[in-house]
């Protein structure tokens, strides 16, 4: 068996550098404690890492009283990071520069006597936090939602950074043809758009995919439905203890990684497609 990995794969920009934040804080501050708002990423092996070194995911203000509390990538309402300012516990914001634009486009656009649709997830905390930029948001999830969405004109667009751009396009066109002249912003992840492209191409030179990332997450999770529609049997897997029965049957493998996965897991899914592939089958003993 071959392992062939996508050449574009893996952590993003936005996640590292929110993990890169954290890490300092552990390194100058030892003796204070640090905290995430909520799981730093939708991963669970990078969650217990970090939990491991002391780092608490806390949901609420009466959580925590003092230490450090890093915001994490998807970004807060600003009412949401008032409540646990206070003297005594230092705000870190992790929010990714990709949807820190979205919070910006918004309140600038709402300033400007805008309605703000925000298309995406409205349970998902990137959502939550752009709605919780301006006073009246509308969510739409879907495109039968924007159908019937009774949207005041003029209005602004924004789509959750990790959505398909087909996913978007699809509540997007029916906007547009619904209320002509509303305006659309393109706010697709690049790096989620770049791995999927990369997932793409590599398809075309193996026989089966594996994704590998948080099941809780949502460009893992969209990476893994663009793996399936290539038509190649494909599984998203959390860690090589995943890796499915009978995957060594297969000719050659190909592997790719959500925006949340470490190196690590991804070296560690690689070595044991690799020992499997040196492992005599059953037909060989
Ligand atoms: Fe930022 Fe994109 Fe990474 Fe999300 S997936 S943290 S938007 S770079």
């Amino acid at each position: 068996m071959v392992v062939r990995r996508a050449d574009t794969l893996g952590m993003c920009s936005g996640v590292r550098s929110a993990l890169a934040l954290v890490d300092r804080a552990l390194r100058d501050n030892p003796d204070t404690p640090v905290s995430t708002l909520g799981p730093l990423v939708h991963n669970t092996a990078v969650v217990a890492e970090y939990r491991a070194r002391g780092v608490a995911p806390v949901e609420a203000p009466s959580e925590i009283a003092s230490g450090i509390l890093v915001l994490r990538t998807h970004g807060v309402a600003p009412g949401v990071r008032a409540a646990f300012e206070r003297p005594g516990l230092r705000v870190v914001d992790a929010t990714c520069p990709n949807v820190r634009r979205i919070h910006n486009l918004v309140t600038d656009h709402e300033s400007r006597g805008f309605t703000v649709v925000v298309v995406g997830d409205p349970a998902h905390d990137e959502v939550r936090g752009i709605a919780g930029h301006v006073r009246n948001p509308m969510v739409i999830a879907t495109a039968a939602e924007a159908e019937t969405a009774d949207i005041a004109m003029p209005a602004f667009v924004v789509g959750q950074t990790t959505l398909s751009r087909e996913a978007y396009e699809a509540v997007c066109a029916v906007v547009r043809r619904r209320f002509p002249g509303v305006l659309i912003a393109d706010t697709t992840c690049p790096s989620t758009e770049r791995r999927r492209e990369s997932l793409l191409r590599l398809a075309e030179r193996v026989d089966a995919l594996v994704v590998i990332g948080g099941k809780t997450s949502a460009n893992t999770r969209w990476l893994y439905e663009a793996a399936r529609s290539t038509g190649r049997p494909s599984w998203l897997i959390e860690g090589p203890a995943e890796l499915p029965d009978g995957i060594a049957g297969f000719g050659s493998v190909g592997i790719t990684a959500g925006a949340s996965t470490p190196d690590r897991l991804v070296d560690a899914v690689e070595a044991a497609l690799l020992a499997l592939a040196e492992k005599p089958t059953a037909a060989g003993q």
